[in-house]
């Protein structure tokens, strides 16, 4: 889907050092617990009385990406944001990733930098620094691994485990769009493929296409729950649907949980789609996966401060353990919630 006439030098030419040199002369700095970044033989960072979250994540080309219509610089751009959507998931600040990068020869440096301007953008974006990390050589394809640093209030770590019967579960934005963006660029590669000439209109699906290539990680979330005095009882961010996430936060918490169909919020465009591509929103919802918005639970006193927040949906509450976990649909019936991805409910349904 590109075509690129761009200049091309060889990794080879610069050698490792001269690659890491290259590729990171457009860092800096934006966090005071940054004592030392890249340049030394570690990184040093102070926290002082706070806690320090960490995470990491890889992502590999033909398991987690496509370069054939993933841009390079969005591909850095979503590394980074896949590894803060964590932080901020622990109800921490980012403040701190370091890169790592395999490549084979067929990337010439040039790719590389595209790449890190993807990373560079996100860390001025975000105020995160880039303070370390490797680049070598790999015989095949193109592999990231974002290691992201975070702090927080100890007394505010939101971890998974501490949900607890009749607290409300709130979901952040809008679910699906990542997913059906996917749908979309696949259904333009295949076009592609048979008709190279072929222009795709995108224009229709922006906001799909833009959710799965540029994904924004929640980073107004922990401030904004600060600013209202809501203090979650556990977090997760919603990276492999809405389902698997519920089922996460059930299982650590051992509780139940009662979601409801009609209340997950849809984007209208992610409605629109699926009726084209003629899925089921509810399924797409539920099992997509990369929205990168943030599931938790606050206790029902807190529904007050809530409740009317644009950016927050109640979309069901915690049950006890023994009730199970189900989505209530439209016709009011019980569904059990499972991870299973694209099977469809039909063999599971059960009468209330
Ligand atoms: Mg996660």
């Amino acid at each position: 889907m590109f075509e690129d006439n761009s200049p091309k030098t060889s990794l080879s030419e610069l050698g490792e050092f001269g690659l890491i040199d290259h590729l990171t002369r457009f860092v800096e700095i934006y966090q005071p617990s940054t004592l030392k970044g890249i340049g030394d033989d570690a990184a040093v960072i102070h926290h002082k009385d706070e806690a320090t979250v960490v995470t990491t994540d890889m992502l590999v080309e033909g398991v987690h990406f496509d370069l054939a219509y993933m841009p390079l610089k969005h591909l850095g751009y979503k590394a980074v944001m896949v590894n803060l959507s964590d932080v901020y998931a622990m109800n921490a600040e980012a403040t701190q990733i370091t890169v790592s990068i395999a490549a084979s020869n067929r990337f010439p440096v040039e790719a590389l930098e595209e790449l890190y301007a993807g990373i560079t953008l996100a860390a001025k974006t975000y105020k995160v620094d880039v303070v370390g990390g490797d680049t070598t050589s790999s015989t095949s394809g193109l592999v990231i691994s974002i290691t992201a640093l975070g702090r927080v209030d100890p007394k505010k770590v939101t971890s998974r485990d501490g949900a607890k019967p009749n607290d409300l579960l709130v979901v952040t934005g809008d679910l699906g769009a990542a997913y059906m963006g996917l749908q979309v660029l696949e259904r333009e590669k295949q076009v592609f493929k048979v008709n190279p000439n072929a222009q795709p209109d995108l224009e229709p699906y922006a906001y799909l296409v833009e959710r799965q290539l540029k994904p924004e990680a929640r980073k107004d979330i922990p401030d904004l729950l600060a600013a209202l005095e809501v203090q979650p009882t556990s977090m997760i961010d919603i990276s492999d649907g809405l389902s698997s996430e519920v089922i996460h936060i059930c299982k650590s918490s051992k509780v139940g949980a009662n979601i409801f169909e009609e209340k997950i919020p849809l984007d209208p465009a992610v409605i629109s789609v699926c009726e084209e591509f003629n899925i089921d929103s509810t399924t797409i919802a539920l099992n997509g996966g990369e929205d990168y918005e943030l599931l938790f639970t606050v206790d029902q006193k807190d529904f007050d401060k809530i409740k009317a927040n644009p950016n927050l949906t109640i979309v069901g509450h915690i049950t006890e353990e023994r009730e199970g976990m189900h989505l209530v649909t439209r016709g009011n019936q019980k569904i059990p919630i499972k991870a299973q991805g694209w099977n469809s409910f039909d063999d599971e349904k059960e009468e209330d």
